[in-house]
């Protein structure tokens, strides 16, 4: 008779913690680890680790796999990147609570805000709720592979409680209505919720709703947070990003407990982060928990001949063939005098934003068939076009028709100002932050950043070479321990005696991110960006393998979180 269900033997133990990684068995019952170390009876499953490290599953806290979660058990593609909790209903989007007749309205918000094609949220969701309690039970209902806790958004609470005026300023009596339904929605459940304050997000009714709420609204709301005596307050901003506002994160997080706000390096204010930084050290000093949230590449465009957003996007003779299938596109492309009439155009969009997003010559890079997210200053478009004494549009044009049209381009959004992961570095070792930023699930046409989990390991422990990388002991707690910490998940994110048993077992030297690659299989044939990997030799969830060598197991131990 096996005394454990499971026994993990012999791996390379990192434990989510920061510790020194050791060698040692883990053994598992009922889905709980209940002994690391040495463990002397069998399991009724035995997972050999010689040679592997053994971590805790990743959990990645920024997704919004909110309408996804519905109809896909699967969870792809985070659950391939050894990712076993999820908390989704970030940047102040998603399906609930919704009213009757409103569904078309938050799908267009996501499919505006996300890039989540609207045709496949409309065939996929089933919306069997009203409330954001019955989108709980809805979810509690489903098995699927790995974990998921869920946000209250702002945009939907406005669409709720307000209607039609869900853009317009809210009266005192909208705002109390709304801090009932937040308050409602975190006692049943929700880990947090989130709001938008950038200029970036919109659909095509505008700005997301809340994105100018008042300060009053915010404060509210933050007090029904406070209320309910746990959660987590996350806000999508432009102004935080740049340093500024941070009295009003002081407010949210004295009434609502922990904030967490998205930071990177912008181009328009190179050094900001720093005081970014500098506050989060004064926060950690007095107690506070505002928690900078970061990711460890720059978030990037993926331009290319299958992605919404290229160079050429705009201009009139590739619109003309813009609906065309990819084959016959690039051999058009490939004709000379098609070739010299698209050369000789200009981007045709008065749309100022997207003209310089396309043609940042200095920041658009080759992305390779091993994807290269540190691509050298000297590889970049502009540098390649001066060195061969062809135009930055040449240049690109041949890169587009690469890999017979498959190829992708790296266009870094933020982060990337120096040319380096040097301010990324500093930033994501920074003892104040948080690592996040995936939007796993979303931006389906143009960004693919679920795998960054992996990309933890195969850059920041094992490839870096233009700087320092971190140990694996700190790069496993940053993308387990650390982000679980943030979001209250305290059953999770560290490898010991009562924790769940969500465990990856990795083989680092495999560890491979495949190139990003569109596929056509959401509902209603829905194009989305996904990336394979190759490492993960198991992945474990409560105690259930999930994933063996990339192949799903079948098994489904995946539930609701509940705060
Ligand atoms: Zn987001």
């Amino acid at each position: 008779m096996a005394e454990h269900d499971l026994v993990i033997r012999g791996g390379n133990v990192v434990d989510g913690t920061g510790a020194p990684a050791r060698t040692a068995d883990v053994a598992v019952d009922d889905g709980v680890i209940t002994a690391v170390g040495g463990v002397e009876g069998t399991g009724a499953r035995e997972l050999d680790a010689d040679g592997l490290l053994v971590t805790p599953g990743w959990v990645d806290i920024h997704t919004h796999y909110d309408g996804q979660v519905t109809w896909d058990p699967e969870m792809t593609p985070s659950s391939w990147h050894g990712v076993t909790t999820v908390v989704m209903g970030n940047c102040g989007v998603g399906f609930a609570p919704v009213r009757k007749g409103q569904e078309a309205f938050l799908i267009e918000l996501m499919e505006g805000v996300e890039d989540i094609p609207g045709t496949a949220l409309h065939e996929g969701i089933r919306w069997e709720w009203e409330t954001f309690a019955e989108y709980l039970d809805a979810l509690e209902g489903t098995p699927r592979v790995l974990d998921v806790a869920a946000q209250v958004p702002h945009a939907a609470v406005r669409a709720y409680v307000m209607g039609e005026r869900a853009h317009e300023e809210a009266t005192r009596d909208d705002v109390d209505a709304m801090a009932a339904v937040v308050e409602t929605a975190m006692r049943a459940g929700a880990v947090g919720f989130t709001t938008s304050r950038t200029i970036l997000h919109s659909s095509k009714h505008g700005l997301v709703p809340g994105t100018t709420a008042p300060l009053d609204e915010l404060y509210a709301l933050a007090d029904a947070v406070g209320a309910a005596g746990h959660g987590v307050i996350e806000i999508i901003d432009d102004a935080f990003a740049a340093g500024g506002n941070h009295d009003q994160l002081v407010e949210l997080a004295t009434r609502a407990g922990t904030v967490t706000y998205s930071l990177a390096q912008a181009g328009f204010a190179p050094e900001a982060y720093l005081a970014a930084l500098q506050h989060a050290d004064d926060d950690a000093a007095a107690g506070r928990a505002i928690v900078p949230q970061v990711s460890n590449r720059p978030t990037g465009m993926l331009f290319g001949l299958q992605s919404s957003l290229h160079p050429f996007t705009t201009h009139p003779t590739y619109r003309a063939m813009a609906s065309r299938p990819l084959a016959e596109r690039v051999a058009r492309l490939r004709d000379p005098e098609v070739r010299a009439a698209l050369l000789a155009e200009e981007p045709a969009t008065r749309n100022r934003i997207a003209v310089s997003l396309m043609q940042r010559w200095d920041q658009i890079f080759p992305l390779g068939d091993d994807p290269d997210y540190e691509p050298l200053p000297s590889t970049s478009v502009a540098a390649v076009a001066a060195a061969s004494g062809r135009t930055p549009q040449e240049v690109v044009l041949d890169w587009l028709l690469e890999r017979d049209g498959q190829a992708f381009l790296f266009a870094p959004l933020a982060s990337y100002v120096d040319g380096d992961h040097e301010a990324i570095r500093t930033m994501i070792t920074h003892p104040g932050t948080v690592l996040g930023l995936s939007d796993g699930g979303a931006h389906c046409g143009l960004i693919c950043d679920a795998s960054m989990p992996t990309y933890q390991l195969t850059h920041w422990v094992r490839d870096r070479s233009r700087g320092e990388r971190l140990s694996l002991e700190q790069a496993v707690h940053l993308q387990t321990g650390r982000t679980a910490g943030v979001y209250g998940l305290h059953d999770r994110g560290t490898l010991a005696v009562g924790k769940r048993a969500d465990v990856n077992l990795i083989d680092l030297d495999a560890l491979r991110l495949h190139p990003p690659e569109m596929v056509f299989d959401l509902p209603a044939d829905g194009r989305r960006l996904v990336q394979r990997v190759d490492g993960y030799v198991a992945t474990v969830v409560s105690g259930q393998p999930t994933f063996e060598n990339g192949v799903p197991t079948g098994a489904r131990p995946g539930r609701l979180v509940r705060a």
